[in-house]
């Protein structure tokens, strides 16, 4: 295998907090290991484009606290195409670009597969979304952030519901994935957490809502998970409210504030861990690889494998949990 010169690195999908100190990791990384590095702009719509920034050291500097990402992100359908990847290759090949370092969710990570295995460029992929549903890492880069934006959320939202004995609806972001809703669910202290991958019956709700009511509680707080199959926390409410008007209800929707803000410490360090580990794995000659943080442990699963198996890790004691801390 020819000696890797140049790596390029970009960002896709949907954003998350630590996406920037994960550039920097690798930016830093290549240059202190002799290589050169290119950011690619909005993903895979700047290979499309060859929207290249030749990076240095400085490029990268303050940023590590900062959310979003400095190379932008983007969706692009046109890369999906054989055309399109046969063109994205093209520019990255014309530009001297020898490998990858892809930033992002599944998709993203679809996308890198598919160039390496099509045209031969190695790649690594690091799991950067605040939705935890990577298989091949315990957590993907943002989610912690995530989760405490949320809570600070409930915890504000508490304050509130406590005096005016009022029952919150809170929806959390998660169509297919329920980790935000639930870690924030137990850290927020929540009285129920409706996830996608369960089905709740609202009657079970109802009964756990009214038991709580007779155990004198004063106020309580329900985390909804956007994907949950009920429809969302302004459907649950609805419905919870035809039988049950002790409360007075109330539904906020988080939105897209979860997905901003600067990175946590943990989310910081797994960043720069990942993004060094990727670029010393590319110079190992490791291709096809999803770098990930597994116990304590940087580990590389291969891509097919993480993109194969299913990316579901709720934690039965968690949710088993919350029934038992919140009587
Ligand atoms: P995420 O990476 O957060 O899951 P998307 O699913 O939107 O976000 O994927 C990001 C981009 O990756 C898409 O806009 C597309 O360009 C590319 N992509 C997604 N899935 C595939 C696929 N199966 N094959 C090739 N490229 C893909």
């Amino acid at each position: 295998m020819a000696r890797i010169k140049k790596i390029g690195v970009f960002t896709s999908g949907g954003d998350a907090p630590g996406m920037n100190a994960c550039i920097r990791a690798v930016v830093r990384t290549a240059i202190h290991d002799g290589l050169e590095v290119v950011g690619i702009r909005q993903g895979y719509q700047g290979m499309l484009e060859s929207n290249f920034w030749d990076m240095s050291a400085r490029d990268v500097g303050n940023i590590i606290h900062i959310g979003g990402t400095i190379l932008k992100t983007a969706r692009c359908l046109e890369f999906k195409t054989p055309e399109g990847t046969k063109k994205a290759y093209d520019n990255l090949r014309s530009y001297g670009i020898d490998a990858l370092v892809a930033i992002g969710g599944d998709g993203t990570a679809n996308g890198a597969s598919r160039l390496s295995l099509t045209h031969g460029i190695p790649v690594m992929c690091i799991p950067g979304t605040i939705d935890n549903d990577l298989y091949g890492s315990d957590f993907t880069l943002g989610f912690d952030t995530a989760t405490n934006t949320v809570i600070e959320a409930i915890d504000k939202i508490r304050d509130t519901a406590a005096s005016h004995n009022r029952l919150f609806f809170i929806e959390v972001m998660g169509r297919d994935s329920g980790c935000i809703a639930l870690r924030a669910g137990i850290a927020g202290g929540s009285e129920a957490v409706l996830l996608p991958e369960r089905d709740t019956a609202i009657d079970e709700l109802i009964e756990k809502l009214s038991s709580h009511a007779n155990n004198h509680k004063s106020s309580s707080i329900v985390i909804v998970a956007e994907g949950d199959k009920n429809g969302g926390a302004y459907h649950v409410a609805e419905r919870v409210k035809e039988k049950f008007d002790f409360y007075d209800s109330k539904v906020t929707i988080l939105g897209h504030l979860q997905r901003g803000g600067s990175p946590s410490s943990f989310d910081r360090v797994l960043a720069s861990r990942l993004g060094f580990a990727a670029v010393r794995a590319l110079l190992n000659g490791k291709d096809r690889q999803m770098v990930g943080l597994r116990g304590n442990a940087i580990v590389l699963t291969p891509l097919e494998e993480a993109l194969h198996f299913s990316h579901f890790k709720l934690e039965d004691d968690l949710l088993e949990m919350i029934n038992v801390l919140s009587i």
